[in-house]
């Protein structure tokens, strides 16, 4: 079985670890770089990005985090892990750190002008078996994506409002994939299944 960290700093963390297990990998929470070091791939729970960033200074797991991103670790990002994962994050704080590995602009708490938090049914390319039920909580959207982002799926319109856009709320590049919304917090691990299939395949 492929061992699958789970970034323990803030956040889901148990719902991510039975996640990841129920996917077929191992979970092993990360809190320094010595366990980061243990790990065929990476989960970046939710919770506030800000925060996630400074404590990864803390930590002193910013450097090696980036440094085995970019070295190809496969890294999966939930709402503030998808943020810290982009290239550029819009409405962030002038001390916010990117981790890098995903060639996005995302903008924080993008759908909260309308709506805080809100759920809704998508179609995920590469997911069978029907829509994912989306849990969004704060949640960011992708604004650009570079060339080799894939997009997997998108809410059609902003639920309540009359901004008619689609806006995209999941992404991969190579290994690196993230979600707007909470995956763990469904029941469903099917999105987690497929982040344990990049693991296996990088
Ligand atoms: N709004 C949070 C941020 O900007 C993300 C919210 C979440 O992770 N549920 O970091």
């Amino acid at each position: 079985r492929p061992v699958v960290g789970v970034l323990a700093l803030q956040g889901d963390v148990r719902e991510h670890a039975a996640m990841v297990e129920r996917a077929g990998a191992r979970a092993l929470p990360v809190r320094r770089a010595s366990e980061l070091s243990e790990v065929d791939g990476l989960v970046l729970p939710g919770g506030e990005s800000t925060t996630m960033s400074r404590l990864l200074e803390t930590f002193e797991l910013l450097e090696p985090l980036r440094e085995r991103i970019a070295g190809g670790l496969p890294a999966f990002g939930s709402c503030a892990g998808m943020i810290l994962l982009a290239r550029q994050a819009l409405d962030g704080r002038p001390d916010q750190q990117q981790l890098g590995g995903l060639d996005v602009v995302v903008r924080r708490n993008a759908f909260g002008r309308q709506v805080d938090s809100f759920e809704a049914d998508l179609d995920f390319t590469g997911i069978e078996g029907g829509p994912v039920h989306a849990v969004f909580i704060r949640a960011p959207w992708v604004e650009k994506v570079g060339d080799g982002v894939e997009v997997l799926a998108s809410v059609p319109e902003m639920p309540g409002s009359d901004d008619a856009a689609a806006r995209i709320v999941a992404v991969r590049q190579g290994a690196v994939l993230a979600t707007s919304f909470h995956p763990e917090l469904t029941g469903d691990e099917r999105v987690h299944r497929l982040f344990v299939d990049l693991v296996r395949q990088a």
